[in-house]
């Protein structure tokens, strides 16, 4: 088993997408394949010396890389002392630039709760390695119009198509550069796929916390949206609006 590099492990409620609210034990790897413009976990973008754990108000430091076994011990151990916890989530950073690591960790933990991926979906290659071991799949749609980035619309098809079978459900983050068009393709992918697929729509926020999309265009796009699919809704981060992690 290869090592690979930490972020930070914490506890706390699922602030996005379909299982807001629910008290997740995250798992954030290092490193990510994407700058997208509004990303807000900038910490976790590069692989790093060092990880944290944060644990009842303390900060234990590890360091990287580490091995698959010490970070499943790391995660059992919380999932002991923490419960009840009603799943792990894997997220980044992009967790799918370190699948082998990932899948080495899923594999050696033997979890006994689900384990839910945050995915930019832009890896299709990568995702069959770790799929055994995942439950739920939160996949973004990088909108050209608002990431900085290019456009990766084959992509997130073909992550999609291999991710049915699973809990999945998209989460589409917008702002007022988003384009209709963009929207409107996000939802025809979706709805080319199964239409069935809840799409989350995230306005985007301020490194203050400040909505970076006003009602008006955020009604508008979420009404091109649902022209397309049946389960779209609007859902802020609520991690931010607690002040947590
Ligand atoms: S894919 Fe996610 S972690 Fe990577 S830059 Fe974009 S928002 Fe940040």
């Amino acid at each position: 088993m290869r090592p690979g590099y930490l972020s930070e492990i914490f506890v706390s409620f699922q602030g996005e997408g379909a299982h807001v609210g629910r008290r997740h034990l995250f798992v954030r790897l290092a490193g990510c394949n994407l700058r997208c413009g509004y990303c807000d976990t900038p910490a976790s973008l590069e692989r790093t010396a060092a990880y944290n754990i944060h644990d009842d108000g303390r900060v234990e430091i590890g360091l990287n890389p580490v091995s698959a076994a010490d970070v499943a011990a790391l995660v059992g151990g919380l999932l002991d002392r923490k419960s009840p916890i009603d799943a792990i989530s894997v997220t980044g950073g992009e967790p799918l630039t370190q699948a082998e690591f990932l899948a080495d960790i899923l594999r050696a933990g033997r979890f006994p709760i689900p384990v839910l991926l945050e995915t930019n979906g832009v890896l299709p290659q990568r995702l069959p390695a770790v799929l055994p071991f995942i439950d739920i799949i939160s996949m973004d749609i990088k909108p050209p119009s608002n990431t900085g980035e290019g456009a990766f619309w084959e992509e997130h098809a073909a992550f999609l198509e291999l991710s049915l079978g699973k809990d999945v459900y998209v989460k589409l983050l917008v702002d007022e550069a988003t384009t209709d068009k963009d929207v409107e393709r996000a939802a025809e992918l979706v709805a080319g796929i199964q239409p069935s697929i809840p799409i989350f729509m995230q306005p985007i926020v301020d490194p203050a916390g400040s909505s970076m999309i006003g009602p008006e265009r955020l009604t508008h796009l979420y009404s091109i949206a649902r022209l397309h699919l049946h389960s779209v809704r609007v859902l802020p981060q609520t991690h931010k609006l607690l002040g947590i992690r």
